[in-house]
Parts: C-alpha cells; structure tokens; sequence
C-alpha cells in the first residue's frame, strides 16, 4: 500500500496551507517522511491526484504549474512581482450568451494578473 502513502503524504502536504505549490517544492516536503520517493513518483501522484479532481493546478506564464490543494470553486490572482499565488473567492456570473448559446459549462478558472499590497507597499 505504498502507493496509497505516498498519495496521502502529498495530499497532506497540499492541505497543511493554503499554499499553492510546484512539483519541486511537493517532493521537498514529501521527501522529509518518505526519504526514497523520487520526484517522478510525485509527478505520477500529482497526476492522478488532478484527473481525480482531488488537486488542481494553477498555470501563469512565468512560473512552473503550481498545484492546489484547495478545490472548491476560486480564482487565483497572480502578482507579477513577487510571483506568490492568492487565493479569492468571487461571485461569477455567466459571461453573457455562453449558456443561451447552447454550451454547458463544466468548471471555470479565473487567473489575475497584478501587483499584491506587499509589493506594491515596496515599491513607494
Ligand atoms: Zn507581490
Ligand atoms: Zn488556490
């Protein structure tokens, strides 16, 4: 029942915080209790862990697929500066026409692109 470990192990990593994290950082943490797991082992956890809808991912344009432990409905707002990942949760409403136009929307994923309040304090 390794396999089951090692799932567990990185779930728990993914919901200790509410942190959004890459491949590389899950099997930093996950290495620390279980010592032989190699960083291809966590990419085919983390793949499992998505198509089961158990972690989803984050995509930005400069920083590697980040995961996300957290999988109920949020956006995510991405500051261009110190490239740390927000969590928020909004009210959606349908983008108008989608629906009347006869497609059937499964899931949505909002990702912002800004500058966050620490960064924008530092650069004053
Ligand atoms: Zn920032
Ligand atoms: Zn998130």
């Amino acid at each position: 029942m390794r396999n089951t470990r090692q799932r567990e192990e990185i779930l728990d990593f993914l919901h200790s915080k509410r942190e959004h994290y890459t491949a590389v950082q899950i099997y930093d943490a996950v290495r620390q209790k279980i010592p032989d797991i190699s960083l291809g082992t966590v990419y085919r956890n983390l793949g499992k862990l998505v198509e089961s809808g158990e972690v989803v991912t984050v995509g930005t344009e400069d920083r590697s697929l980040c995961y996300d432990g957290f999988t109920f409905p949020h956006d995510h707002f991405v500051c261009t500066e110190c490239k740390k990942i927000f969590d928020f949760e909004f009210e959606h409403t349908e983008p108008k026409g989608i629906i009347s136009s006869g497609f059937e929307i499964e899931y949505e994923r909002t990702v912002y692109y800004g500058i966050c309040p620490i960064c924008k304090k530092s650069k004053i």
